[in-house]
């Protein structure tokens, strides 16, 4: 997506090799319009895989899932991060290891609102090494639904994300790409629109 590759090259901050910061659009601000665009993005690749839902994770992924659910007209559902409980009975909950923080956190979703017949998409902001997208779908398949597919805004294709779902068997989209951060730099690598996996 060439508005999101031209935001982030004006906009990004390269903290270190492994790091990418925007929070001037997807972050902390939140650019509305940018996120209507990636909206209309995902639900144009992921359309026609019967998605009833769209799943994402507090706090990042929420404006991007908000804007695709809504170009979807299914509802958006954000797993929530939390760091002790005390009932459980009435939740998913999944440990996810976070990058940024190095940290694990339990994450929750209320079994009321995922159903066995869901179909859903995941979202998130990034795609580092994919264990919030792994934790995601574990949830969704604890619930019994399906994964129709998995939608990342940036991902860091130097890193082993992609490859752990593709070998999993998810369907993948990205609308950008990072190659690499080196030298304080940001490169992309192609869009594998017509590459992916697909089931
Ligand atoms: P993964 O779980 O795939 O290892 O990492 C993805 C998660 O870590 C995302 O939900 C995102 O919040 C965070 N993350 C990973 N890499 C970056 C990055 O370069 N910049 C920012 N801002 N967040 C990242």
């Amino acid at each position: 997506m060439k508005q999101l590759e031209q935001k982030i090259l004006e906009e990004g901050i390269v903290l270190n090799e492994n790091v990418l910061k925007v929070d001037s659009f997807l972050n902390h601000q939140v650019d509305p319009q940018l996120m209507f665009s990636m909206g209309q993005a995902f639900a144009a690749f992921f359309e026609g895989k019967g998605i009833t839902k769209v799943i994402t994770l507090e706090s990042s992924g929420i404006a991007p899932a908000v804007m695709t659910a809504l170009q979807m007209n299914v509802p958006l559902l954000f797993a929530r991060k939390r760091k002790s409980l005390t009932l459980k009975d009435d939740l998913y909950t999944e440990k996810i290891y976070s990058f940024t923080k190095q940290e694990e956190s339990e994450v929750t979703v209320s079994r009321k609102f995922l159903e066995a017949k869901d179909r859903v998409l995941i979202i998130d902001d990034f795609l580092a090494n994919g264990d919030a997208a792994l934790g995601l779908a574990r949830i969704a398949e604890q619930a019994g639904a399906s994964v129709a597919g998995i939608g990342i805004v940036i991902e860091k294709a130097f890193q082993p994300g992609r490859n752990k779902l593709i070998e999993l068997g998810y369907l993948v989209h990205s609308l950008a790409r990072v190659a690499s951060l080196t030298g304080g730099k940001v490169t992309f690598a192609p869009d594998l629109s017509g590459a992916d996996s697909s089931n």
